[in-house]
């Protein structure tokens, strides 16, 4: 891969010249990727600048004696589905070089106490597991009418998604009527919408066992946004083989083909906006680049709140638009080493969803009220077992992820000190989070116990640190039924020449930030970029 760091970068571009590109993209997640990625075909020159220190956003991995975890990717749902859209726009973005690997056909287990429910690949096969799970023949009815239900959603049509790349003027006149289908879906709940079908706590308990990939309960999350990730992960999932850090592996080249170039440790501090049109940014050092395109792939919350200048912001009332949406959940993160094989520990390719004997998740949550309450729901998985080549790099080890759902609020009052550099209370709290999330890990892999070569914490402070992310929010903005109105949440901006791609203008998730480059970079270059990756993807 090609990248360099900013700073290396800046000392040999002494010309305004030399610092001016077609297009600037700030954020090297799958949002900024994925668009760098099609402009760059298009023949743009491309500037991708990421304040980290390695590219990839949350598909970034990192390194620790020897062993390698991601961050922001355990699975993708269709991208193994020879011929679905999401197949064809990965190929497209990365040249066919990425692979992927399905999971198991089971490929998550929601434990519930001592029972365990599992998603098997394939819509047949999910409902015959509910049914016999459920054999009440009311529960059999209600499953029946649950797939109806994700099936009406599927069949919205492109409309709400189309209207996000037209110009205002236009999204004006037609956009109630694209979006109107969509919204009659995404203003219920997703308890509101289950609850019409079955009053079984139990079967809406598995049914949105899922709940932690958006991040949002039933009470609270959109039923649009429950339906959008069922449908996702209908066929199975798949992981990038070699890793999450593939994608950008695959992605940057592309840039460079186009004479573009990826930064890391390139620090936006402030798009330039003259007249109300965006002609650069300008980075923390101050030093400004330019380009007749800027893309922010930062996040919204960043965009209107931090990197726009005050007046602009304030100007365009952007930043009352954003106090009326919440952040996303934020987390904790265990990372963990173990000195054997996948192989020889059994680690299975799958997810696991696990809970205490609660199937009411808003209540779950509610009485989380602190690091001693019970643990509403954790989620472990195992990348090595994952990936095939894994094990071939690293013969004799393996890897566990564990992640819990927390407030970000509980980590507030070390806000503002360093990471590395805060205090004992901090350490004994991370200690304790790490004890608990071996508890869970060992709840469904007690072979583990003793095995364990290496472990760390993260928190929601080390998202804000790596990502950006003010608050820990690891999806953006929350999805409840508020986020899927606002109009706002779209590719163009009030400000000429400024777009925005990224989670926040589709949805959280890889596939959410993957098309969102697509759609902006079709509104950049004025067409339809489906079209073209149908036709040069058969
Ligand atoms: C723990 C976790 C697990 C997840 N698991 C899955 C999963 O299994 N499957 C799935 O589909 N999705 C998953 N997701 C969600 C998925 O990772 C995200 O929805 C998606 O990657 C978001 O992509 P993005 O490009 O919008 O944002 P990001 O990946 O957050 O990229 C934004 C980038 O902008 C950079 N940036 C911010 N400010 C600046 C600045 N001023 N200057 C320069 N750069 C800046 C940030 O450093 C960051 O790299 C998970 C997320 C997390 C956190």
């Amino acid at each position: 891969m090609t990248s360099k760091t900013y700073r290396n970068y800046i000392k040999s571009a002494q010309t305004k010249e030399a610092r001016t590109f077609d297009v600037i993209i700030i954020g090297s997640g799958t949002g900024g990727m994925s668009a760098a990625s099609f402009l760059a075909q298009a023949g743009k020159r491309v500037l991708l600048l990421e304040q980290h220190y390695v590219l990839g956003g949350f598909t970034h991995t990192f390194e620790r004696s020897g062993y390698i975890w991601d961050v922001g990717l355990h699975y993708v749902g269709q991208v193994h589905i020879e011929g679905s859209v999401l197949n064809k726009v990965f190929r497209y973005i990365a040249k066919d070089k990425l692979k992927w690997e399905p999971l198991d056909n089971i490929y998550d287990r929601a434990i519930f106490g001592d029972e365990e429910y599992q998603f098997p690949r394939g819509r047949d096969n999910l409902k015959a597991k509910l049914k016999a799970y459920f054999p009440e023949e009311k529960d059999r009815i209600s499953i029946d009418q649950y797939f109806s239900l994700l099936d009406d959603a599927q069949n919205l049509g492109s409309g709400y998604y189309l209207e996000k790349t037209l110009p205002p003027m236009l999204s004006k006149i037609v956009g109630n009527f694209l979006r109107r289908s969509t919204l009659k879906v995404s203003d219920k709940t997703t308890l509101a919408a289950l609850k019409e079908i079955t009053d079984n706590v139990k079967l809406i308990g598995v049914l949105t066992a899922q709940y932690g990939d958006y991040g949002l309960t039933p009470a609270k999350s959109s039923f649009y946004m429950h339906a959008l990730l069922a449908n996702h992960y209908m066929e199975g999932a798949a992981y990038p083989v070699g890793g999450a850090a593939k994608i950008a592996e695959c992605i940057i080249p592309i840039i460079n083909e186009s004479e573009g170039i990826a930064l890391t440790l390139a620090n936006v501090d402030e798009i330039i906006v003259e007249d109300n049109t965006a002609t650069g940014v300008r980075m923390k050092d101050g030093e400004a680049l330019y380009a007749k395109t800027i893309i922010s792939a930062a996040g919204i919350t960043n965009t209107y709140s931090h990197l726009l200048p005050e007046k602009v912001s304030k100007g365009h009332k952007l930043d009352k638009l954003l106090d009326e949406l919440e952040p996303a959940t934020a987390h904790v993160g265990l990372y963990v080493g173990l000195k054997e094989s996948s192989t020889s520990l059994a680690l299975k390719k799958c997810n696991y969803w696990i809970y205490p004997n609660q199937y009411d998740h808003d209540k779950g949550r509610e009485e989380y009220k602190d690091f001693n309450a019970t643990i509403p729901v954790s989620f472990v998985s195992f990348p090595s077992a994952k990936d095939p080549l894994a094990e071939k790099r690293r013969p004799d080890r393996s890897t566990a992820e564990v992640i819990m759902l927390v407030p970000y609020e509980w980590f507030t009052q070390w806000e503002n000190t360093k990471w590395q550099k805060r205090d004992d209370e901090y350490k004994a709290l991370k200690e304790k989070l790490a004890q608990q999330m071996l508890e869970q890990l060992y709840r469904i892999a007690p072979q583990l116990k003793g095995k364990i070569d290496y472990y760390e914490v993260s928190t929601p402070l080390s998202t804000r640190h790596f990502s950006q992310h003010k608050q820990g929010e690891i999806y953006g903005l929350a999805h409840s039924p508020k986020r899927f109105r606002q109009k706002f949440l779209r590719i163009h901006t009030p400000i000429k020449n400024l777009f925005l791609s990224g989670q926040d203008v589709m949805t959280a998730s890889i596939a959410g930030g993957t098309m969102s480059g697509l759609l902006c970079a079709s509104t950049v270059l004025k067409e339809n970029l489906l079209w073209t990756v149908n036709k040069a993807i058969k």
